[in-house]
């Protein structure tokens, strides 16, 4: 559910509507509302505005997801509320070029401005953070352009076209080799492949030249309940600027950190349970810490054994599933860990208690039967053991088998 339809409702489309059906109620509503086709109806402008805004905020992962969870409200304090004006929105959609002008006046441009560069960031998160759900603050250096020169830099009027390559930053070289002239392109010695060249007082001092200057920023990342690995949350045009181009988006994606206590598959946790070999006949609890700071206590119901391995489940008690208020199943395999052998005395109260020995099955009469004792295994010994199918490298005496055996051969 979503807290408000708001924006849905300035679109005329429902809150599950798909990117697509956005696109095409945005397509729709903006070109009969736009001012310039409704010159004498004031209404139609707010409607406009109304409609752009709802666009921009709802086409945006990021942002609509904080305006279902939140609202308009959640907007504003995720910082997500300013945004761009109704017509930007309306050239960029329509692929820029004057809006009107561009739409009809045959054929939407194919390409747009280059961007810049897309920021990638692993966002690595607690098993806990992600359970409750939490707003990362993530620091990222970025190139904004420059302020001191307006990304020209230096002095306006200035910056000089390179007359070596023509602005290109490259130049084409010719070499002899032998019979025939080879044609390479090199970069561009008088500019260093910038295409353009300025007196070195005139630069900009803040960027040295360069146009864009290194600022820190912080973004806002909201850590979603239940969000999983590879999940990517994109902030658009808050990556890297460079002159001549669009802003790049900075994206970052989730990585769980594996946690101590608890495995996780999608929605679901894991967990081992030691428990004692009298708890897992006679009953008892179990206490287990949740990702929350809360405890389960759980209990093992008397006669209902606990067998070495067994998996039993808590419902609800797993994690929270992402965009739904659900929860998955919280699973516990018991390792069940059996007395030592000192530990056991009263064997015969043992005997009336416990289920009496399994029925062997018995050998023939007529049959040889020798009486054996266990022993324990000797950790060092069982190397040898196995070393007994001939892969062991040495022998009794210390000598390897093959040398032995060439001894053999030569007497
Ligand atoms: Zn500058
Ligand atoms: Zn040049």
């Amino acid at each position: 559910m979503v807290k408000e339809t708001k924006y849905y409702d300035f679109l005329g489309v429902s809150p599950t509507a798909t990117e697509q059906e956005l696109k095409s109620a945005y397509k729709k509503g903006a070109l009969k509302h736009h001012p310039d086709k409704n010159a004498h109806n004031p209404d139609a402008a707010e409607k406009f505005k109304d409609l752009s805004h709802a666009y921009e905020v709802l086409s945006d992962p990021q942002k609509r997801q904080l305006y279902d969870q939140y609202g308009e409200e959640g907007l504003e304090q995720g910082g997500a509320a300013g945004g761009m004006n109704a017509e930007d929105i309306f050239a960029q959609f329509f692929g820029g070029g004057g809006a009107f002008g561009g739409m009809f006046g045959g054929g939407m441009r194919e390409t747009g401005p280059k961007k810049a560069r897309t920021i990638h960031h692993v966002h690595k998160v607690s098993l806990e953070d992600i359970y409750r759900g939490k707003v990362s603050k993530l620091a990222l250096q970025k190139s904004v352009i420059c302020p001191g020169c307006d990304g020209r830099g230096g002095k306006e009027g200035a910056v000089k076209t390179c007359t070596g390559c023509s602005g290109s930053g490259m130049r084409t070289m010719m070499r002899q080799m032998g019979p025939m002239i080879q044609r390479f392109q090199t970069v561009c010695q008088d500019c260093n492949g910038e295409g353009e060249m300025m007196k070195e007082r005139d630069r900009c001092k803040r960027c040295a030249g360069k146009k864009t200057v290194i600022e820190r920023k912080v973004l806002h990342v909201h850590v979603d309940r239940g969000v999983k690995t590879g999940h990517k949350i994109d902030f658009r045009g808050e990556g890297d600027q460079a002159p001549g181009c669009l802003p790049g988006d900075v994206q970052f994606e989730i990585e769980q950190k594996p946690h101590p206590r608890f495995q996780r598959k999608d929605d679901d946790l894991f967990y081992h349970a030691d428990i004692d070999l009298l708890t897992a006949l006679a009953g008892g609890t179990i206490n287990v810490e949740h990702l929350d700071d809360r405890w389960l206590t759980v209990n093992i119901a008397p006669g209902e054994p606990i067998t070495p391995g067994i998996i039993k489940v808590i419902k609800g008690q797993g994690m929270p599933s992402f965009r739904h208020h659900d929860f998955g199943n919280l699973y516990i395999q018991f390792n069940v860990k059996f007395p030592e052998a000192s530990e056991v005395q009263n064997v015969e109260l043992l005997e009336k208690v416990l289920p009496p020995r399994m029925q062997q099955s018995q050998p023939p009469p007529d049959s040889m039967v020798e009486d054996f004792d266990l022993e324990e295994v000797d950790p060092s010994n069982q190397a040898r053991a196995h070393g007994a199918s001939g892969l062991d490298d040495e022998d009794e005496d210390g000598m390897p088998h093959g040398a032995e055996r060439v001894q053999c051969a030569s007497q």
